[in-house]
């Protein structure tokens, strides 16, 4: 709710004009409530996850050439119905565990201090933000990931998650239901460190839906505009971690690469790569290494 009766109060406030952005957002949210425009997060986070994976289940479906080489376990092919079954218990959880989270979670989003009003903030302001909040949530989840695969977190928890050994799209937020209020945590914790708007709120948490969604596509396209993010893990880095399983000591990060480097913890991945460079360079092949090299190897 903004506290302008007009547009020219607001404008007044301001001490200038307000931008096309600013109006834009003054005619959509003089008249809501900071809560419902919370709760626009439900509706985000519904619509993100039902069609973010869309053109992967197409991609899955088609079995064409020119993107099966991308696939990075080729030999995991799963059906439209097993596919929607996926979507159909996540689903589950959202109504019974994310919606009523994100309701009930509201006071605290008051409380770091998220504001809805104006003036907005700039291109520049939100980047750097949603750059903090990714890098938080990297280093929080890499953490909480890590204690996650100690025997009771994994056998009590965290096995639900890595029920796809080769994962999919509509598989990113599969989870236990505590691990989806836990790892809530390391999504909240760069928005209360360096609150911003509503605005950022909203985009912060449909791009790390989008990037976990990225990271369970089960396909490494080389031509992704992520391979130009320093330190981006991606869709074959977690997918590793998902082809291993519950023995996975590699790859914990769920955004950058870095932790794991830091920490170790990649050591597995980095030598099934220098493995599948040696293959590759055997084969005479100069090319770049595809999934099926990939899978024949980790199937040894
Ligand atoms: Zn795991
Ligand atoms: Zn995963």
């Amino acid at each position: 709710m903004l506290p302008y009766a007009t547009i020219e109060d607001a404008a007044a406030a301001l001490g200038r004009n307000l931008t096309f952005a600013e109006t834009f957002w003054y005619n959509y949210s003089a008249n809501k409530s900071d809560y419902f425009l919370y709760c626009h997060n439900i509706l985000f986070l519904f619509l993100v996850f039902s069609l973010a994976p869309i053109p992967m289940v197409f991609i899955e479906l088609l079995r064409s050439n020119s993107f099966d080489q991308y696939k990075i376990q080729p030999k995991a092919r799963l059906s439209l119905s097993e596919m929607f079954r996926c979507y159909r218990d996540v689903m589950r959880m959202f109504f019974l565990v994310v919606g009523p989270l994100q309701l009930v979670s509201y006071p605290s989003v008051k409380m770091v201090g998220i504001q809805t009003g104006l003036p907005l903030p700039s291109g520049w302001e939100i980047i750097a933000q949603l750059v903090v909040y990714f890098l938080v949530e990297d280093y929080t989840n890499y953490w909480i990931h890590r204690f996650l695969h100690c025997k009771w977190g994994y056998e009590k928890i965290h096995c639900v998650h890595h029920e796809y050994t080769a994962p999919i799209g509509y598989a990113a937020p599969y989870a236990h239901w505590a691990e989806i209020l836990i790892l809530g945590i390391p999504s909240f914790l760069g928005p209360a460190m360096v609150p911003g708007h509503m605005i950022t709120f909203w985009l912060w948490i449909a791009l790390r839906q989008i990037e976990a969604i990225d990271t369970h596509s089960g396909y490494d396209f080389p031509w992704s505009f992520t391979k130009f993010i320093p330190f981006y893990g991606g869709a074959d880095y977690h997918d590793y971690h998902h082809y291993v399983g519950g023995q996975s000591q590699s790859n914990f990060a769920s955004v950058f690469t870095y932790c794991d480097y830091l920490y170790g913890t990649d050591k597995g991945y980095r030598y099934q790569k220098k493995i599948l460079r040696k293959m590759k360079e055997e084969l005479g092949d100069g090319g770049e290494l595809n999934g099926g090299l990939y899978s024949e190897l980790k199937s040894e």
